[in-house]
């Protein structure tokens, strides 16, 4: 019988798939007196034995697929299991203590790591969280436990998962992952944003994915309507294939605006834009047709790796945009880590309430060197194309005048080493505070320009964290505080001659864009599937009309009053 979970319809398009769960396994173990030590000396290297030939088939898989660098981090792994200062104290504990091998281990190892990670030294911090993954597999094999190993797959399929953090998802292969969906997360949680820069389709909030499929079910993810089906009847696979025939015409219509521009029915141009994570994402982009990037967010640079990108390595992948957009803008977001993105490897302190804690821009402004050799990445590259700089989380004026300091001193030293820096490139801001939006006529003096990003605006000014499914009803983006929040901003930046665009999810979201459109919003950057669509929908749309809809949308009541009244005038 097919089984039927709903969720949020995080990315569009729909796949048929096997599930592969990534899920951690249970490693929890327990001390247990062993009478024959001989024997389980041989079953902790023969679990070690195992452990080495597994890793050498990802090392090699990961240096054909992902390179030479990525690949290195399992060499690291494969001395650690060679290492006699490890794996003899380990063996030592079992026949001294009469322990199991899984106690001896786990104590040995939690040992050494606790060792490295106190020394203030980064190369032995990087052995901890080495020895802390090996430790893991070895365990793994000792207790049969599977550990989960997406790189590795090698056919089609749907994952499934509790969450998929962000390096989780960077680590995907793009070649076999069709969809996913997880039991939480929401529209805007990054997990949802990377299936849409991926263009795979995927339904998070489920609740229950992971309780209720099982590995190798054949399941399908309906990104379109938030739905999955667990081993589906033969006519409802039938009437999915023919879902997906329906869709892809769809999107062959679409496709013939691919060259076209986004003018209203009345002749107002506005830019449509591609939000991006990695350089990968540009060929989505062009195909897509979009006009520039509207947000390149540059963390995704810093995560699933186990140090800090060097400046020639961040040069390498902003100049690839930068060409890869041939002349068109390109939005830079400096590192916005935090809230559900982390970095390891900076050992931050866990906080309360990571959304509202030391992220961003308040990170950048005090770890400096860090943002220094981003600043200069980016000014390097800034001769390459049509770049923009734009600075995340700015809650007051003052933030934005250090980030900019920043920014002009490294230009400057450039400069005197004779390295050539583009001199128009604009700096901006994201208003994703609503103190900024509040303020907006004060920024608007001194930025280039505006860009919304709604999915922290919205959660800020509603109080409701956008990562967690049970308060998504709070994820209002049409209530009129959102949108007299919208409106302010973009008023703003014009009463000083300056454009606003908005980055977060709400610019592609085909209720607000008539709204947007209305407002005066010069640049909607949304993910690139989206972007078709949107013009579809903007080239059918008057301004002036949807100036009256948004003057009448600004004095409703709820999100429900406005989301109707859209929908009275603009049929979809
Ligand atoms: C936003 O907050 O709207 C935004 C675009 O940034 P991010 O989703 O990366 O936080
Ligand atoms: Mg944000």
């Amino acid at each position: 019988m097919t089984t039927l979970l709903t969720g949020i319809a995080a990315s569009n398009g729909i796949a048929i798939a096997k599930a592969y769960r990534l899920i951690e396994p249970d490693l929890s173990v327990s001390k247990k007196e062993i009478q024959d030590v001989g024997a389980e000396v041989a079953r902790f290297q023969s679990a070690v034995e195992t452990s080495k030939t597994e890793l050498q088939a990802i090392r090699d898989r990961a240096e054909k697929e992902l390179g030479a660098d990525k690949a290195a981090i399992f060499d690291a792994h494969l001395l650690v299991l060679s290492d006699p200062e490890l794996l003899n104290p380990i063996e030592d504990k079992i026949k001294n203590e009469n322990v199991n091998a899984e106690f001896a281990l786990k104590e040995t190892a939690d040992m050494f790591v606790t060792m490295f990670e106190q020394m203030d030294n980064e190369y032995m911090k990087e052995r901890a969280a080495d020895i802390r993954d090996v430790t893991k597999r070895v365990l793994a094999h000792l207790l049969g436990v599977q550990i989960p190993n997406p790189s590795m797959v090698a056919e089609e399929v749907i994952i499934v998962a509790e969450d998929l953090t962000p390096s989780d998802t960077a680590q995907l292969n793009r070649t076999y992952v069709k969809a996913f969906t997880t039991d939480i997360g929401g529209r805007t949680s990054h997990s949802a944003i990377m299936a849409r820069s991926m263009e795979i389709p995927a339904v998070v909030g489920t609740k229950q994915a992971t309780s209720t499929i099982q590995n190798g079910d054949i399941i399908i993810v309906d990104g379109l309507n938030g739905e999955v089906h667990i081993n589906p009847t033969p006519e409802l696979l039938k009437e999915y294939e023919e879902k997906i025939a329906e869709y892809e015409k769809q999107k062959a219509e679409w496709a013939k605006l691919v060259n076209e521009k986004t003018i209203s029915k009345d002749g107002h141009h506005v830019e449509l834009a591609a939000n991006i994570g990695t350089p990968k994402d540009i060929d989505g982009v062009i195909s897509n047709g979009g006009e520039g990037v509207g947000l390149y967010r540059t963390e995704f640079l810093y995560m699933g790796r186990d140090q800090l990108p060097t400046e020639e390595e961040q040069f390498e992948a902003y100049k690839a945009v930068l060409e890869g957009m041939n002349g068109k803008p390109v939005v830079v977001r400096t590192l916005d880590i935090g809230g559900d993105k982390e970095l390891p490897y900076l050992n931050l302190p866990k906080e309360m309430n990571p959304f509202l804690g030391f992220r961003a821009i308040r990170l950048c402004l005090e770890e400096q060197d860090m943002f220094r050799t981003q600043l200069r990445a980016l000014l390097r590259a800034s001769t390459f194309g049509n770049l923009k700089i734009m600075f995340p989380m700015i809650a007051t004026l003052d933030e934005f005048r250090q980030a900019k300091a920043m920014l002009e001193e490294e230009k400057e030293k450039l400069v005197s080493e004779g390295i050539a820096v583009s001199d128009n490139i604009e700096v901006g801001i994201m208003v994703e505070i609503p103190a900024t939006a509040v303020l907006a006529d004060q920024f608007a003096k001194e930025v280039d320009f505006f860009s919304i990003g709604t999915n922290d605006l919205i959660q800020y000014t509603m109080a409701a964290d956008r990562m967690n499914e049970r308060i998504s009803y709070l994820y209002q983006p049409y209530n009129p505080a959102i949108l007299r929040l919208v409106k302010m901003v973009i008023d703003a930046a014009h009463k000083e001659g300056k454009w606003a665009g908005m980055c977060g999810e709400m610019a592609g979201d085909e209720t607000a864009i008539p709204i947007l459109l209305g407002l005066g919003l010069d640049e909607f950057s949304m993910s690139a599937t989206s972007i078709l669509k949107a013009r579809s929908l903007i080239r059918n749309l008057s301004k002036a009309d949807m100036e009256k809809l948004a003057e009448e949308v600004l004095q409703m009541r709820t999100n429900e009053e406005v989301l109707q009244a859209v929908n009275r005038v603009v049929k979809h």
